[in-house]
């Protein structure tokens, strides 16, 4: 077994390992940018050094027996020079390349056969005539839906445009960009799927959640998704058809539409663990943290099921600049009954920066939205 894992990135996603990687006897090795990001306090070591910085990686590999991801804003190129000395990234680099890119990923899906929007590259520098020249399938008509084809995170470099003048001040703001333009989906909810696999070609997928994003951020989870079985199925086997082909070890976010004819649409793989699957931390017999590190450590993935009828997750994120540590309305929303606070100890908030999060553990999905307004109240009042 993999005894030292090295995570480039330390924001929440590796922060939120320890508790696995104490359970599991790991020790994690950080390489991020700042000695104030949130894994740098439970890291066995630090690596302070840019993410796509591969020199650092090398430092890093050279403490580790295997090294992993908790962000995807890495430099393939570079790190395939040590892949190809032997070091072990899990996932493998073979298993990112078609991802890092919106535009390789979509084409990968489509590939594969799996349900995606239509779409199209867009070159840099395009104007609104290139735009309006798309073929009809990907809406040459507002709102017209361009995506960034690298670095986006939380909606930065996702923008859903409703008007021709909007679009006129936005396209000078990309610069020399290689875009992706998609249909706009009319979706009636969207839906995440959190799935991992082993080295030895084990596949789990957890129970569907459905998502709720607000200007592109996620902001609420329910778990799990009242969807159909059949709805469920069918997110079940694009996970897995698409874990399977990529031979992915470790575990991956899935995000979905779900339009009101019962259509599922994959919009975005993220090849890490996952903002909709932090409700797995308290909610399931093993959580995603603990499934990417047995995953990567080479052990049988562990149990999926929740361990609770349902769970409402919700993101507390800052709503200004400052360096409070919001702990009163913290402890008011940890008085919720079976309500899990996690707070990242983030040394700045800022405007939609992810701070922190709770989950709540429900008797019925239904109970969610209530318990999210209520968690929401207390944290974005005045
Ligand atoms: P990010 O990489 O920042 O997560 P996404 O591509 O996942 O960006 O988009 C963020 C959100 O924007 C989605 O969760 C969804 O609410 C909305 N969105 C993205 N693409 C579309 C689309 N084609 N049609 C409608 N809404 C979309």
């Amino acid at each position: 077994m993999m005894k030292r894992v090295g995570v480039i990135g330390g924001g929440q996603l590796a922060w939120m390992m320890a508790g696995a990687a104490t359970k599991l006897g790991i020790e994690l090795v950080v390489q991020t940018p700042s000695r104030d990001d949130p894994a740098v306090s439970i890291a066995a070591d630090t690596i302070v050094a840019a993410i796509d910085d591969a020199t650092a990686t090398a430092q890093l590999a050279a403490q580790c027996d295997v090294i992993t991801f908790e962000n995807e804003f890495v430099n393939l190129e570079a790190l395939s020079l040590l892949e190809n000395q032997g070091i072990c990234f899990r996932p493998s680099l073979e298993s990112l390349k078609p991802l890092l890119d919106k535009y390789h990923q979509r084409r990968y899906l489509q590939d594969l056969g799996l349900p995606v929007p239509p779409f199209a590259a867009l070159a840099p520098h395009s104007n609104p005539t290139a735009i309006a020249e798309q073929p009809d399938s990907i809406q040459p008509t507002f709102p017209i839906v361009l995506k960034t084809r690298r670095h986006g995170y939380d909606g930065q470099g996702t923008f859903i445009i409703q008007t021709a003048s909007e679009l006129d001040s936005l396209l000078p703001t990309l610069g020399n960009q290689a875009l992706l333009q998609e249909a706009f989906v009319p979706f009636e909810r969207e839906l995440a799927a959190i799935a991992a696999r082993s080295v030895t070609g084990e596949v789990i997928v957890y129970p569907i959640v459905e998502t709720q994003q607000e200007n592109q951020v996620c902001r609420r989870v329910f778990a799990p998704a009242m969807v159909s079985p059949a709805i469920a199925t069918v997110v079940k086997e694009i996970a897995n058809t698409l874990l399977t082909s990529l031979q992915v070890v470790g575990v991956f976010g899935i995000e979905l539409f779900l339009t009101a004819d019962g259509t599922v649409l994959v919009n975005e793989i993220a090849p890490r663990t996952h903002n909709s699957g932090h409700f797995t931390l308290d909610a399931c017999e093993t959580s995603q943290f603990e499934q990417q590190l047995r995953a990567v450590a080479g052990l049988p993935l562990g149990d999926p099921t929740m361990r609770s009828p349902a769970a409402v997750m919700v993101n507390l994120l800052g709503y200004e600049h400052s360096q409070h540590d919001y702990q009163e309305k913290r402890q008011r929303i940890a008085a919720i009954p079976n309500a899990h606070v996690h707070w990242y100890n983030k040394v700045e908030a800022r405007p939609g920066r992810k701070l922190g999060h709770v989950t709540v553990l429900l008797e019925a999905t239904e109970q969610g939205a209530a318990v999210a307004a209520a968690i929401e109240s207390i944290w974005y009042s005045r």
